[in-house]
């Protein structure tokens, strides 16, 4: 190339960089965050989901936003992420808000109570149900701001060396279950465990627990539990649809410009329905293969499931007495859970009733 040619054609990028360069700069800063997983690298789903966010965070700036995620135990253990982002040891963590239930109930309220909503529900009520509004609101009092970024689906009842019969079967029990079910499952006997997902095997193998949940049949099989329990029991009523949550501490948020913020907002929504997808898919062949390698399927007796039901809104009601944050939040998440309970009452759960229990259709 001539250098006349040269100057002329760099004269043209330079004219127009100089529009546009200040305004990039400024609005683009290069920006680096370490996120807390609760989670080990091993579960590819749960703490696949980080990675999702972190991914699409840094392709969306180019590199400029970069997030980067460490697993459970790395900065801190598992169940301390939520204090982790509080005091800025970490700007954000990815976690189950049920986890803190210790600090305040209402915080399980971001993830799963007990005969709540499914992932569908629990979807509708953060997205246009006022649920985010809410647990924004109790998340200030942490520092943090929160977002929805991975959904389960409903999970499984968990692995016990024995059966579980009748209501008194559950007395004594050292069953490892996360959430506020822990509190609920307590009125029944059950002397409830929370341990982090990476630290359950070996409790369960040397005895130290009875029974252990954890997610599903894909999670389950990873961490190996049906070689230490027999009796896979369903449904985890405790989690009809567990959120999964990045926590953002609150002063590091503000600082992002606002490109970032919705760029961050966009990557954990795609994330909390592409984990979803993620479980139903990888669920499928997990549970043939445990199935087809001994493990025994049981439903939870009607009996054991009524009383926990029970168990589980007495609960709420006693709490919501001596909570005022609880009670705020509870009412609000029950008027939502009636209401949608008596929609899908009609459309969903006749689809699902009738296509799950009907003889396939004859081969023409
Ligand atoms: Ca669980």
């Amino acid at each position: 190339m001539k250098r006349r040619q040269f100057l002329a054609t760099a004269g043209v990028g330079a004219a127009a960089s100089t529009i546009a360069a200040p305004a990039i700069a400024q609005s683009a800063p290069e920006i680096q965050w370490r996120c807390a997983s609760s989670f080990p690298k091993s579960l590819d789903t749960i703490f696949g989901a980080a990675e999702t966010v972190a991914k699409m965070v840094s392709e969306a700036t180019d590199g400029k936003f970069q997030i980067r995620v460490f697993a459970g135990g790395e900065i801190v253990p598992g169940l301390q992420v939520l204090d982790a982002v509080q005091n800025g040891t970490v700007q954000c963590g990815h976690t189950v808000s049920y986890y803190y239930v210790g600090k305040d109930a209402t915080l399980g309220f971001d993830a799963s109570m007990p005969f709540g909503l499914n992932a569908r529900q629990q979807m509708a009520w953060m997205t246009h149900g006022g649920g985010l509004e809410l647990m924004r609101e109790v998340f200030k009092n942490y520092n943090i701001v929160q977002f929805p970024a991975g959904n389960t689906g409903t999970q499984m009842g968990g692995w016990f060396r024995k059966e579980i019969k009748t209501v008194d079967d559950l007395k004594g029990l050292k069953f490892r279950i996360g959430g506020y079910a822990g509190k609920v499952i307590s009125k029944l006997g059950v002397v409830p465990q929370q341990i982090a997902g990476g630290d359950i095997y070996p409790s369960l193998e040397k005895g130290t627990i009875d029974a252990a949940e954890w997610v599903g049949p894909y999670d389950d099989e990873k961490l190996g539990f049906n070689k230490v329990a027999k009796y896979y029991y369903y449904p985890g009523w405790w989690e009809g649809g567990p959120q999964v949550s990045l926590l953002v501490n609150q002063g590091e948020y503000e600082k992002l410009p606002k490109a970032y913020k919705s760029i961050l907002d966009q990557a954990c929504a795609y994330a909390n329905t592409s984990m979803l997808g993620k479980y139903d898919v990888q669920n499928m062949d997990a549970l043939k293969r445990l199935v087809g390698a001994g493990t025994q399927l049981k439903p939870f007796p009607r009996d054991v499931m009524q009383a926990c039901y029970q168990a589980a809104f007495d609960t709420y009601e006693e709490e919501a007495k001596t909570n005022e944050r609880f009670k705020k939040v509870y009412e609000a998440w029950r008027k939502f859970r009636d209401e949608e309970y008596l929609w899908f009452r009609v459309a969903e759960y006749s689809f699902d009733q009738f296509v799950y229990s009907a003889p396939p259709p004859k081969k023409s």
